[in-house]
């Protein structure tokens, strides 16, 4: 019988066993093998992460910031040497191709490139003779300790978006990684060791509720960076807040796509395609509307074309484009919705579910599915299905699809395509998302801007990496100075001597 290993947590710099009695599998979802165990900490596990990461914190808030800055330097020519392995463990713990792997740890190796140059980011600001001979100066200081809870579905670009930019500004780090794919978390947090990161400063726990109320209540952390659901991240913002944290939740999305007749059809429908389909819709840019104007309804029939050419396998076959749902709970729960749907009256056009894949009789895969003639009150419409169904709607002007859009309690992502500039900079100005495309699907910002999002999207002012979150993980302390020296006031300083 092959021994199924156990998820370690890393406290203080040591990979230790939980001495939990409760664990959840690991499991592949295109296969159902239990790829490992993860402990669900209690709080006294936590506890002890926490003790650590205060205990290391006032030597690593002293390190110069461009030693800090040079551990991040040598994780990412770690995280570039790795590449294969990380991509290869997340697609088999997520389910996504192996190509969605790369770019998943990708989009997390540019935030810890930009964390190794987050130098200037942390200056303060300097004003002389506020008064008379007197000076005013900003420093921004790091919290502490920070914590980070995270989703299933970018095991490596969300755990980085957090534990890099909290750290090179001189806090410490308890991460508590999705319970569902800690394998690639952990993989990450084993590079940052190796990199140089001393001990206490990054730590990891698992689990559950238990464990993320014990982060929301432990009076040392200052901190916590939540992305997730709405459910999850409200309470999360709820409880951390009431007890005096700073608290940022990137939370769920509904995200439209406007396509206006003159948008250039080629490259737009591809566009969409991928962006509704690609990782299975479990992406929080995902593109699950497409608001159709004028004589852009007439593209239904192409939309489901090009659909129908997506070919779904497990996520590591070379022939993949859209790889299982997480769970067969996600799938189930896809399924059920795609049934509402056709209840409610929107008609499918396109049908993924029961979908069989030679060899994979047991993964959780649903096909791509479309709707059109979906309606507000839908639940199809309402609800973030987070699975591979793309609904479409159809509206006579531009700024009809704006107020469709606004009137949708979320705002994450949207996009347009047109070849208008004047149209393209209307819906810019006037929709109300935090991440907006023109021409393009799926508008994550590099890390020198910050993700950010509105409305339902968003709990907290500041937003993960970049700018936002250098002042999220700082604080402003405000120096008021003046110097009295007998010797300078009365001109006999020798400066040749006092210099030296
Ligand atoms: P989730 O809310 O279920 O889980 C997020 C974290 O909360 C995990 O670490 C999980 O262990 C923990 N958790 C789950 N249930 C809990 C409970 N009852 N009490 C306390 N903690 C709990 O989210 P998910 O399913 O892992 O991820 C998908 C969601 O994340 C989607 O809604 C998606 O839109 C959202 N998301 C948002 C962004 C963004 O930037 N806005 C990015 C990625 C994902």
């Amino acid at each position: 019988m092959t021994m199924i290993p156990t998820v370690k947590l890393l406290i203080d710099g040591e990979f230790v066993e939980s001495t939990t009695s409760e664990w959840r599998d690991v499991i592949d979802p295109a296969t159902q093998t239990v790829l490992a165990r993860v402990p669900m900490c209690s709080a006294e596990e936590v506890g002890r992460a926490v003790a650590a990461a205060r205990a290391a914190f006032p030597a690593w808030r002293n390190t110069a910031i461009s030693e800090r800055a040079r551990v991040f330097l040598r994780l990412q020519a770690l995280i570039r040497e790795h590449m294969e392995d990380l991509a290869s463990t997340l697609t088999r713990e997520q389910g996504k191709t192996l190509a969605d792997a790369r770019g998943d740890v990708f989009r997390g190796l540019e935030v810890v490139e930009h964390a190794a140059a987050v130098g200037t980011l942390q200056m303060g600001e300097f004003a002389e003779n506020v008064a008379g001979g007197v000076d005013t100066y900003a420093i921004r200081q790091p919290l502490g300790v920070c914590a980070g809870i995270t989703p299933f579905n970018f095991p490596a670009m969300i755990p980085l978006w957090m534990f890099p930019m909290a750290c090179v500004l001189g806090n410490t780090f308890v991460l508590k990684p999705s319970e569902q794919d800690p394998l690639t978390p952990m993989k990450l947090a084993e590079l940052a060791q190796r990199a140089g990161l001393p001990p206490g400063v990054l730590n990891v726990v698992h689990g559950g509720p238990e464990a993320v109320n014990a982060i929301c209540d432990h009076p040392d952390i200052k901190a916590i960076s939540f992305v997730g659901s709405v459910h999850v991240g409200t309470h999360v913002w709820q409880r951390g807040t009431q007890n005096g944290k700073r608290v940022q939740a990137m939370l769920g999305a509904k995200n439209h796509a406007v396509f206006l007749p003159d948008a250039q059809r080629e490259q737009s429908l591809n566009a969409l395609v991928g962006a509704a389909f690609g990782a299975a819709g479990q992406r929080c840019m995902a593109l699950t509307v497409a608001v159709l104007v004028g004589q852009a309804r007439e593209w239904v029939p192409e939309i489901v074309a090009r659909a129908k050419t997506l070919r779904v396998n497990a996520g590591h076959e070379a022939e993949a484009d859209i790889g299982p749902l997480i769970t067969p709970h996600a799938k189930q729960r896809v399924q059920q919705l795609i049934e509402r749907g056709v209840a409610e009256g929107a008609r499918l056009e396109l049908d993924g579910r029961n979908y069989q894949v030679p060899g994979y009789e047991r993964g959780n895969f649903v096909g791509p599915t479309i709707f059109s003639g979906v309606k507000p009150e839908m639940n199809i419409y309402r609800e973030e299905i987070f699975g591979p169904v793309l609904c479409l709607v159809e509206v006579d002007t531009l700024d009809q699809a704006i107020a469709f859009i606004n009137a949708n309690p979320y705002g994450n992502g949207t996009a347009i395509f047109t070849q208008s500039g004047a149209a393209a900079r209307k819906f810019q100005n006037e929709v109300d998302v935090g991440q907006v495309g023109i021409n393009v699907p799926i508008p994550v910002p590099v890390p020198f801007f910050s993700f950010t999002g509105s409305r339902g999207s968003r709990l907290g002012d500041l937003g993960p990496y970049g700018k936002e979150v250098v002042r999220f993980y700082t604080h402003t302390k405000t120096v008021t100075a003046r110097w009295f020296d007998d010797a300078v006031t009365s001109g006999q300083v020798n400066t040749t001597i006092s210099l030296r």
